[in-house]
């Protein structure tokens, strides 16, 4: 059984992906800041089409990437809990905000992006790789 398996805080929200992560960042852009409310979000790309969400409670703000396309956040209308990202610069993949997973003590971030942003009171450590801006393509 897959472990991507969370919610939102008031429950109304449940997802799961039977995909393996492939990718897991943690981004300190700005606009994550904002939207969690924290210093980053845990990011968790899964294949396009790979989420399945339960619940009527999603809701959606249209937000502009860096790349001028847009990016979709999805998150719950009743607590307000990040769910997942649609990002139209990477269209073959969702990015689930993994602070909502029910357990993600497993998770092993491979990079830090968006660190030009990042508070300076966050500490990277491990053996992570660390961009700027966004990892260059491919
Ligand atoms: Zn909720
Ligand atoms: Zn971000």
């Amino acid at each position: 059984m897959s472990k991507l398996v969370g919610g939102c805080l008031c429950g109304s929200v449940r997802y799961s992906s039977k995909a393996d992560p492939a990718l897991t960042a943690v981004c300190h852009c700005k606009h994550c800041q904002k939207q969690t409310g924290t210093s980053f979000s845990i990011l968790v790309a899964v294949p396009k089409g790979s989420l399945k969400i339960e619940g009527e409670n999603l809701f959606v703000f249209h937000d502009v990437g860096d790349s001028g396309l847009s990016v979709d956040r999805h998150f719950c209308r009743n607590c307000g809990s990040p769910i997942f990202s649609d990002v139209k610069a990477m269209p073959d993949l969702d990015f689930i905000k993994a602070g909502a997973l029910d357990d993600a003590s497993w998770l092993q971030p491979q990079m830090h992006i968006w660190c030009s942003q990042a508070q300076p009171w966050v500490n990277i450590e491990g053996d992570v790789q660390e961009f700027d801006n966004n990892p260059p393509a491919g």
